[in-house]
């Protein structure tokens, strides 16, 4: 190692504390604060991301960097300069009173957004939405880009993705998807959409699912209730995930309990050498949603792995008794058009995610103005999925994202929705994937994607990591041709 990667490693292992003190009070706040707890968290979580500034912009630590460049580096050490530069250009462009702004902005508008659905009144929310546009629009321009002011809100959630990967992956699943559903044909309401169960019963349920996946529960992870399903890492020894019991429809509470374990799987494989670094976590939320949508959707939805778990569903669940597995691999995958994007199935999911690429897209480069958003939305809707929203709520106003400033976060969904259809691919060339999920085996699998995924951390950039572990460029047609094969002809 080279000596002044041990200076650099001292200096961002206090950056690495203050984000593992700040993921515990992110979970608390989800998981365990008294309501009005928030004010005084929000001062000491903007007084801590303040501080954490200060360090990232420490001279010092740029001339050790600038230093060490110079030098014969091995991966892990391209990888740490690689990820200090990213945060330490992105902490000097932006002015701190744009910063400011838009927390400011967006914290104000997180209320107002959840007051204009309840009331389905677009025109409260508009004026909102307008400044944040325009205030993503300037820290696009701080931030710099080569094409397309949309390129730099892409990089910022998704290191390294343009405007141009976005519109390659969407002109190619557009019509393919399209094609995909019109060959199908579509199965109205399941009656297991309205049965109601025990949460006990459910909670049982979901703890057999975890243990069988060998989710390391108490030792190095946890699992509670939460309005949203998420995941948090403090490190690689402490990864927590929370599920919901909406009390129906119960492949809502399993497949999020099984896309957060996918998460979580990731940072819980993440090499030991890693710990406390700047590397020792998921590199990007693409990749990250890659391996939460490959458990639940590539292993979670299909027939082997219904065939393999029926019985212990059965056990748990007294209503699925008579139910045989191909009745619940239906249930498991009804597709159908629907307005709202998280009860979206997997065939239709990235149609809602065009829509707003493209919405966004128009909004960041000003050519659309905001009055004209909803408009926009349903026509898109009506083209894209062929049903027409009646609200503003089941239509602009369904996603909480624009109003916490998330401009060119959506892509990165369907980016890890291809990436999990390429690694399918992949792995099935070298394992017998799904022998191993009907037989409730998945010690290999798991290998595979540690090998290939986990272990790396953040030492490879997202592209970069893919072309090393498969040997490919991000590639949605082998997203294509798994729906094509799963969804081909009477696929029920
Ligand atoms: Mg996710």
């Amino acid at each position: 190692m080279f000596p002044n990667t041990k200076e650099i490693l001292r200096k961002a292992r206090t950056i690495w504390a203050l984000d593992h003190a700040s993921s515990l009070m992110n979970w608390d706040i989800e998981v365990n604060m008294p309501t009005e707890g928030i004010q005084e968290r929000g001062i000491a979580a903007s007084e801590i991301a303040l501080l954490r500034q200060k360090l990232l912009l420490d001279e010092e630590l740029s001339s050790l960097m600038e230093r060490a460049e110079k030098e014969e580096l091995n991966d892990y050490e391209r990888g740490l300069l690689r990820v200090l530069k990213r945060e330490i250009k992105i902490a000097k462009s932006l002015p701190p009173e744009l910063v400011q702004e838009l927390t400011r902005v967006t914290q104000e508008a997180k209320v107002i957004w959840r007051e204009a659905r309840e009331k389905d009144d677009y025109n409260k929310f508009k004026p909102y939405l307008e400044r944040i546009v325009e205030l993503e629009r300037k820290a696009a321009d701080f931030l710099g880009y080569e094409k397309h002011p949309y390129d730099a809100l892409l990089d910022l959630h998704e290191e390294g993705l343009t405007t141009d990967d976005a519109l390659n992956i969407f002109s190619l699943l557009e019509p393919g998807i399209k094609k995909v559903l019109s060959k199908l044909e579509f199965y109205g309401e399941h009656w297991l959409e309205k049965q109601k169960y025990e949460i006990d019963a459910m909670r049982s349920l979901n703890l057999e699912l975890l243990k069988i996946l060998g989710y390391p529960l108490g030792s190095r992870s946890r699992f509670d209730v939460s309005a949203h399903p998420f995941t948090i890492h403090m490190g690689i020894r402490d990864v927590r995930i929370t599920t919901r019991y909406e009390g129906f429809d119960f492949k809502r509470s399993f497949f999020s309990t099984l896309h957060e374990f996918g998460h979580a799987l990731y940072e819980l494989q993440v090499d030991d050498a890693l710990m406390a670094t700047p590397l020792s976590k998921g590199v990007s939320l693409g990749i990250h949603e890659s391996q939460s949508r490959f458990w639940e959707n590539i292993i979670g939805r299909s027939m082997e792995f219904v065939k393999g778990i029926q019985n212990i569903l059965r056990e748990k669940l007294s209503f699925l008794r008579d139910v045989p597995a191909e009745e619940i691999y239906r249930y498991f995958n009804i597709v159908k058009p629907s307005l709202i994007r998280t009860e979206a199935d997997e065939v239709t999911y990235n149609l809602h995610i065009i829509l707003r690429f493209k919405i966004e897209l128009k909004m960041v480069e000003g050519s659309i103005r905001i009055e004209e958003v909803p408009e926009e939305w349903d026509n898109l809707m009506e083209d894209l999925i062929g049903i027409r929203p009646r609200s503003y709520k089941d239509g602009v106003l369904q996603d909480i994202h624009w109003s916490m400033g998330d401009i060119g976060y959506f892509p990165t969904y369907t980016l890890g929705n291809v990436i999990s259809a390429q690694i399918r691919r992949c792995m099935m060339r070298d394992l017998p994937v799904y022998e191993d999920v009907e037989r409730l085996e998945f010690g290999r699998i798991k290998n595979y994607l540690r090998e290939k995924v986990h272990k790396w951390g953040s030492v490879y950039a997202p592209k970069e990591l893919i072309k090393r572990s498969f040997n490919e460029d991000i590639d949605p047609q082998a997203f294509l041709e798994y729906l094509e094969e799963k969804y081909s002809g009477s696929y029920l």
